[in-house]
């Protein structure tokens, strides 16, 4: 017998149909000998729904109230698939954050997840039932309800995964696995059997939201085998894994996939005195605001000043802005600008710590399509480059085929 904790996103509960069929697929797991805890998402559109009705309000809004409206939303769906489930006959009992005491810190509207009391879902498994637990929400110390972060139901069910001791944790969603890239913008991507935790961090944290970054991070600091698999179709999906064992060493490509986040934006100023300091004075009010910085280049030039650019997240750009034309005149430089039509696209395998020559050909490929390449940044495992927005999907299906990912 095994214990399985189940994901399923907000299209795999979009409706009320799919939320029976959703209490079907559980009994199934269910009557197999599994004991089940499933975590959900509020239905598809819900988030950003609440999300709105709050900017409508305050467009600037975030805090402890947003956290109070946007758990409804998940709250809605525990009710709604215990009462599916009850209606097939199979004992359920649904359970808020609150209420399992999921412990967080209190960073309303990105909190992290500190301790699990599995002590009552523990009891109900063993009465028999089906818990389910409400994604993407916790309780701080003194009671006040706290979200995870968008996306943050991943996170709910790895973390109830390695409190339990589950078998596996299994993410249900509207695609059948994790893919070379998204197959939204690359119909040809293929499905990979097995990615490594490593590779699978990169590509959520370079912008591919198949799996929130913070669920992959536990995942394998937990060692809590994780599969991505679709709520509509039966299939084996992708497990993450934490090494490739031997018999995939062969079919290792060099290049697992290609990630790519639209959420980006580039400041430049130019002509700053090149002195010791004026990264600092840059940046430094910058993240007083608490503005995280992503891709940074200096370049000196002839005269003896220097041009510095720096990428944020778009929506810090306006801000982000401001601040720069402060420090402009503070520094005395020349001219800030910038531009919020920018993308970043990326590379990603373990395979490139053992073969030179990906970055060229990476960029001798978007270079045969125009493509011009305005920042590069490499790690390890990884190459990306900020390119301006409409080159994406050219950009993305240009390196998929170039690299030779699709099916063959
Ligand atoms: P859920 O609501 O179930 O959490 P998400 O929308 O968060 O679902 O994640 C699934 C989506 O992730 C897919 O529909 C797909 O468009 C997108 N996606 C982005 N990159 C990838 C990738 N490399 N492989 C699979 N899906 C991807
Ligand atoms: N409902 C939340 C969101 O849309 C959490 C989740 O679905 O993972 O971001
Ligand atoms: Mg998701």
């Amino acid at each position: 017998m095994a214990l399985l904790v189940q994901k399923y996103g907000g299209t795999s509960v979009g409706s009320i149909e799919r939320i029976k069929a959703v209490a079907e697929k559980i009994i199934a797991y269910k009557n197999q000998g599994n004991d089940m805890v499933i975590v959900v998402s509020a239905m598809s559109g819900e988030t950003n729904r609440l999300t709105d009705m709050a900017k409508q309000i305050d467009p600037a809004v975030r805090g402890r109230e947003l956290d109070v409206l946007l758990t409804t939303g998940e709250q809605v769906t525990i009710a709604l698939l215990s009462m599916a489930l009850h209606k097939l006959g199979q004992p359920a009992v649904s359970y808020t954050g609150a209420q399992v005491k999921i412990l967080t810190d209190n960073a309303y509207n990105k909190a992290r997840i500190l301790s699990i009391d599995s002590g009552n879902i523990q009891q109900d498994l063993a009465g028999g039932n089906v818990v389910v637990v409400a994604g993407f929400q916790g309780v701080d110390e003194k009671g006040n309800i706290t979200t995870l972060g968008r996306g943050g139901s991943d996170t709910t069910g790895v973390a109830l995964a390695a409190a339990l001791k589950a078998d596996e944790c299994q993410i249900f969603t509207d695609v059948d696995g994790v893919y070379t890239t998204d197959p939204r913008v690359v119909p040809e991507a293929r499905r990979l059997k097995k990615i490594t935790f490593e590779e699978m961090l990169e590509m959520a944290s370079l912008g591919s939201k198949v799996l929130q970054i913070r669920s992959v991070e536990f995942a394998g600091k937990y060692g809590v085998p994780l599969r991505v698999l679709s709520s509509f179709v039966e299939g084996e999906g992708t497990l993450i894994t934490s090494e490739n064992n031997e018999d995939d060493t062969v079919e290792q490509a060099v290049i697992s996939g290609i990630a790519f986040n639209r959420d980006e934006a580039q400041l430049t100023i130019n002509g700053v005195p090149d002195t010791p300091g004026v990264a600092y004075q840059i940046l430094g009010p910058i993240s007083d605001a608490n503005i995280e910085v992503d891709m940074i280049l200096q370049n000196v030039g002839a005269d003896g000043t220097t041009d510095f650019t720096f990428t944020v997240n778009r929506n810090d750009y306006d801000m982000a802005f401001s601040i720069l034309r402060k420090t402009l005149e503070k520094l005395g430089a020349r001219v800030a600008s910038g531009n919020n039509k920018i993308v970043k696209l990326s590379i990603v395998g373990v395979g490139m710590r053992s073969h030179a020559g990906i970055a060229s050909k990476m960029f001798q490929i978007l270079a045969k399509e125009g493509i011009n390449i305005l920042m590069i940044s490499t790690s390890e495992i990884k190459i990306s480059v900020v390119v301006e927005e409409k080159y994406l999907e050219l950009g993305v299906r240009a390196l998929h085929e170039g690299f030779d990912l699709a099916e063959k």
